[in-house]
């Protein structure tokens, strides 16, 4: 009911808002689009906010619900058929399981930054109109959050967080062990799938029947009828509920790894070129604009993909492959207000301006 009130009184403003400019000399096209998609924006924002609560929610049971069929169904059928093998799935899935949790709490829970205060400004030529804080280099404004973001990607529903300068690699690394962990379950998933749906058992052996030997033969016989006859209507119940479960993890882990892939991919593209998602967009727009008066854009923000890497997972004062391998709180170099260019990008390991 609150939603329909919030419509009907935001539609009531912007009527009001478009009789006002009906009547002033100065209504023109884009004026009255402004005015019309002002709400909308604003509706959109306000309910991002509330999408992403669900969202979070709904990640964790979707993963719970994959963890737990995973136990269910997959443990003991490659236990039945290999015990090493077993093993070293449990650890390895527990690995990628233990990264995946991590790296999603940190991103959710992780700010990614904010130009805090006026008094903390390095440069003072730039002020974000819409909520009056500084704004460093690489710095925009989310608008659901309503806040500026240093070096802000993109503002994720799905971390119902923005993803900015202290997160990226909490938010990238997520995607990349969601990416594996869905391949894992996929491939040691398929055999089971491939059996439950193509050599469905109509009366497998090896379920429990118990019999009551101590009786004489014409009992046993009634006994042993009555108690199948029960028992199997149970299997078949949680056969049913078997398929099922399986079907719909087979159809969750396959859209999240094709999802996930193509996201990561497109991340690793971007981190290679020293850009976020925002900049992906910019830097392309004045690529294309440069080219067409024949100059040439250069991001100066891209040092190299080597470099680029290192900075972006914080492989530098002696830390190495395990802070990757292995959950790692470590933050990113520099405070995100100051941004070396790829002139002075050595520096950035010594120089003080660059880490307080
Ligand atoms: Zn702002
Ligand atoms: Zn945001």
């Amino acid at each position: 009911m609150s939603i329909l009130r919030l419509t009907i009184a935001r539609f009531n403003k912007t009527w009001m808002y478009l009789k006002n400019y009906a009547y002033s000399q100065n209504l023109n096209l884009e004026c009255a689009c402004d005015v019309i998609l002002d709400p909308l924006f604003k509706f959109v924002d306000k309910y991002t906010i509330v999408l992403g609560q669900i969202m979070v929610i709904l990640v964790i049971f979707l993963t719970t619900f994959v963890v737990v069929i995973a136990y269910w169904i997959g443990l003991p059928y490659w236990w039945n058929n290999n015990k090493l093998l077993t093993i070293f799935l449990l650890i390895f899935g527990n690995w990628l399981l233990v990264n995946v949790i991590f790296h999603y709490y940190m991103g959710v829970t992780t700010p990614p930054g904010f130009p805090a205060s006026r008094s903390l400004m390095y440069y003072d030529e730039v002020i974000c109109k819409k909520c009056d804080s500084p704004k460093p280099p690489r710095t925009h404004h989310c608008s659901v959050c309503n806040k500026c973001i240093l070096k802000m990607d993109h503002h994720c529903p799905w971390l119902n967080n923005c993803v900015g300068f202290y997160n990226h690699r909490y938010f990238f690394l997520y995607m990349m062990y969601m990416t594996f962990g869905s391949l894992f379950i996929i491939i040691f998933g398929a055999e089971i799938v491939f059996k439950e749906v193509f050599f469905r058992e109509e009366d497998p052996d090896g379920h429990p029947v118990k019999v009551n030997t101590s009786l004489s033969k014409t009992d046993w016989v009634l006994t042993f009828q009555d108690e199948y006859e029960n028992i199997n209507f149970d299997y078949d119940r949680v056969a049913e509920w078997r398929f099922w479960c399986i079907m719909v993890i087979t159809f969750i882990t396959c859209g999240v790894f094709i999802a996930l892939a193509i996201l990561t991919i497109w991340h690793s593209v971007l981190i290679s070129s020293g850009e976020t998602s925002i900049e992906g967009h910019i830097n392309k727009f004045e690529t294309d604009r440069l080219n067409a008066i024949n100059f040439k854009y250069v991001n100066v923000y891209d040092y190299g993909i080597k470099m680029n890497w290192i900075l972006f997972l914080g492989l530098h004062s002696g830390r190495g492959w395990r802070h990757i391998i292995f959950p790692s709180a470590h933050k990113p170099l520099g405070n995100g207000y100051i941004w070396p260019t790829k002139n002075d990008i050595f520096e950035v390991f010594y120089n003080e301006k660059f880490k307080t």
